[in-house]
C-alpha cells in the first residue's frame, strides 16, 4: 500500500503544479519497482522501530521478533514489488498519457482496453475475494 501512495504522490505534485502530463517517470515499470523496493526497505525500517518502541506484551511485537529478519526483508519487498508493479500496471489500463514502458517504448497501448466501470468492477470484486481469503486464512 506504502509503494501506491508513493508512486501518485508524483500525480498529486503535478495535479497542484497543473502541469500535465501528471503521470511521468514513476508511472512507469521502472519507477514502479524503484518505488516498490523503497516502500520495503521503509516498511522493513519501519516494522525494527517499531518493535523497539511497542510494549513488551504486544502479540504483533512477539511474532514480529520471533520471525527471521531475512525472511522480514524479503517480505516487505516483495509486498512492495507487486504493489509498485501492479499500481503501473492497473493504472495504465486507464490512464492514456502513460508511458508505461519507458525508456524502452513510449506510448501506451492498454489504455482504454477496459472501460473504467469494468475496471472498478474487476477491482471491488478483487477486493472483495480478498478480504474473504484474508478473513479465512488468518491465524485466531
Ligand atoms: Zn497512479
Amino acid at each position: 500500500m506504502l509503494a501506491n501512495v508513493l508512486i501518485d504522490l508524483e500525480v498529486l505534485y503535478y495535479l497542484s503544479k497543473n502541469d500535465p502530463p501528471i503521470h511521468r517517470y514513476l508511472h512507469t515499470y521502472l519507477g514502479g519497482i524503484f518505488m516498490g523496493v523503497f516502500a520495503g526497505l521503509l516498511m522493513f525500517g519501519v516494522i525494527q522501530i517499531a518493535c523497539r518502541v511497542l510494549p513488551a506484551h504486544s502479540r504483533w511485537r512477539a511474532r514480529v521478533i520471533q520471525a527471521p529478519k531475512l525472511q522480514l526483508l524479503w517480505q516487505s519487498l516483495i509486498a512492495g514489488l507487486i504493489g509498485g508493479v501492479t499500481h503501473i500496471f492497473l493504472d495504465s489500463l486507464m490512464h492514456e498519457e502513460m508511458n508505461p514502458f519507458w525508456p524502452i517504448a513510449d506510448g501506451n497501448g492498454l489504455a482504454g482496453m477496459l472501460s473504467v466501470g469494468t475496471l472498478h468492477i474487476g477491482l471491488a470484486a478483487a477486493g472483495l475475494f480478498s478480504l474473504i481469503f484474508w478473513l479465512l486464512l488468518r491465524e485466531s
